[in-house]
């Protein structure tokens, strides 16, 4: 998980705090220790960890924390604002074109995860309306073109490309050209990687901005490299002056080193993070919500926009409907399991909660629930349509569930149980609408 160690040991040392009425200057200095070695732990930059530690340091003296009621929570304030501040205190927008169509440039290392985000960011551009269209413009490593195509035909989004053997930067100038002609509004253009920064991808990437004039151009930085992966950015950065970051593979940076040096040092927003390996796994950068995640106060506000994006608003009020109004059965059932999935795996979706990151989630065997989930969704689909609408045609009938728990390899107990849960899911439901009921008569008070 994103910033698992790094947020653990943090919520440890606060915890400590949280815990005190009132703390002394030796407390919190103890304090400031550890969360200065956490963050060194976590392959921060040591100048930012060093300003960073001085600046908390600073405002607690500012406020007086020692003097508070609440001291603690204080102190926690305090580091939340001035992490979010580090990793750049608001979400840095992308920049796009006035005259009709936004060209953006992504460049990085191999294996960064760059032909990944262009992905990514065409989907969720045609998201929001645009007419997305990628370039391939990586004619050096060997199926680079072709990758980009499969990464395109997974999103059904067109891929310009002329092969290998014309220069990148009129492959470039063409592609626009191209979009112009067509109709796009939106061209990404997947730039070649290279092991390690050479002067002639730095001339070859010069040379494309200079033709095409992008309204962005984003350096795309694997997280999990950590320090490294700042100094690709502040090399990069030097050389083509990008507009704004990408951290890749956030969702496996225990550390988190790179996402909170890099805008220090490099003085560039990031704009957006990876999240995964499939094409939604892309998130907008947020300061504010990345460091309530790594204090442990979750991120409820970015889990309400991924339902939003990923869930059919008119199916979820048809099913809390069905619910409501006792109709709902065994297909309702598949349907709101179905829609929960398109959320993402189970632990993806916790470590977004209040008070689930780090530790917490060690002792819930989220995978194990995953399963069960599977299995309740087989046992339904081993159902005929008939009882998927009747539910007490099964509840009623030794025979059927037999046949059920065969056809799914379940067992009779794990049919009943779930017959049994279903059962019990409906009688709340009755006794909400109940109490809805009553509290619209009035007798909840006013
Ligand atoms: P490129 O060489 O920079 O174009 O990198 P690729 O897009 O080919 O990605 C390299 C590897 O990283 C692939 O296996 C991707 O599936 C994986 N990858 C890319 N982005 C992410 C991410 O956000 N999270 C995870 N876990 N893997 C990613």
């Amino acid at each position: 998980m994103a910033f698992e160690n790094l947020s653990s040991k943090l919520q440890e040392t606060f915890k400590k705090l949280k815990g005190k009425g009132k703390i002394s200057e030796k407390d919190l200095k103890e304090a400031m220790r550890e969360v200065k070695l956490a963050l060194l732990e976590a392959d921060v930059n040591y100048k930012v960890v060093k300003e960073f530690i001085s600046s908390v340091k600073d405002k607690c003296l500012g406020a007086n924390v020692l003097e508070s009621l609440t001291p603690g929570q204080q102190v926690i304030k305090i580091v939340n604002d001035e992490l979010t501040t580090l990793m750049g205190t608001s979400e840095s927008k992308l920049n796009f074109s006035d005259t009709g169509i936004t060209v953006v440039m992504m460049v990085g290392l191999q294996g960064a995860g760059k032909t990944t985000m262009c992905g990514k960011l065409a989907l969720n551009m045609r998201k929001k309306n645009k007419k997305p269209l990628l370039v391939a413009c990586d004619i050096y490593r060997p199926a680079a073109i072709k990758q980009l195509q499969v990464v395109g035909s997974q999103i059904d989004i067109p891929v310009f490309s002329m092969g290998d053997k014309v220069k990148a930067v009129d492959i470039a100038k063409a592609g626009v050209a191209h979009a112009k002609d067509q109709g796009y509004n939106f061209v990404i253009i997947d730039t070649a990687g290279r092991l390690h920064i050479d002067d002639d991808l730095m001339g070859e990437l010069k040379d494309i901005k200079a033709e095409v004039k992008p309204s962005e151009i984003l350096l795309v930085v694997d997280s999990m490299t950590g320090q490294d992966a700042v100094n690709v950015a502040e090399t990069f950065n030097n050389e083509i002056d990008v507009t704004g970051v990408v951290l890749t593979k956030l969702d496996g940076d225990t550390r988190g080193g790179a996402a909170l040096s890099i805008r220090h040092i490099t003085n560039k927003p990031i704009k957006f993070a990876g999240m995964g390996e499939k094409m939604n796994d892309l998130e907008v950068f947020h300061p504010d919500r990345m460091a309530s995640r790594i204090l442990g106060m979750g991120d409820v506000l970015s889990l309400i926009e991924k339902a939003q994006q990923s869930i059919d608003e008119k199916e979820a009020k048809q099913l809390t409907d069905r619910m409501m109004n006792n109709d709902f059965n065994f297909e309702d059932y598949l349907t709101a399991m179905d829609q929960m999935k398109k959320l993402g795996p189970l632990k993806k979706v916790m470590e977004m909660m209040p008070g689930a990151g780090g530790k917490e989630l060690e002792g819930l065997d989220l995978e194990a629930s995953e399963k069960q989930l599977d299995k309740t969704k087989a046992i339904i689909q081993s159902m005929t349509l008939k009882e998927r609408r009747n539910p007490s045609l099964v509840a009623s009938s030794a025979q059927r569930k037999k046949r059920i728990a065969n056809g799914s390899g379940s067992s009779i107990q794990e049919v009943n149980k779930l017959i049994k849960g279903f059962e019990m899911m409906r009688k709340s439901m009755k006794q909400i609408k109940g109490l809805q009921k009553n509290a619209k008569k009035g007798l909840f008070g006013k």
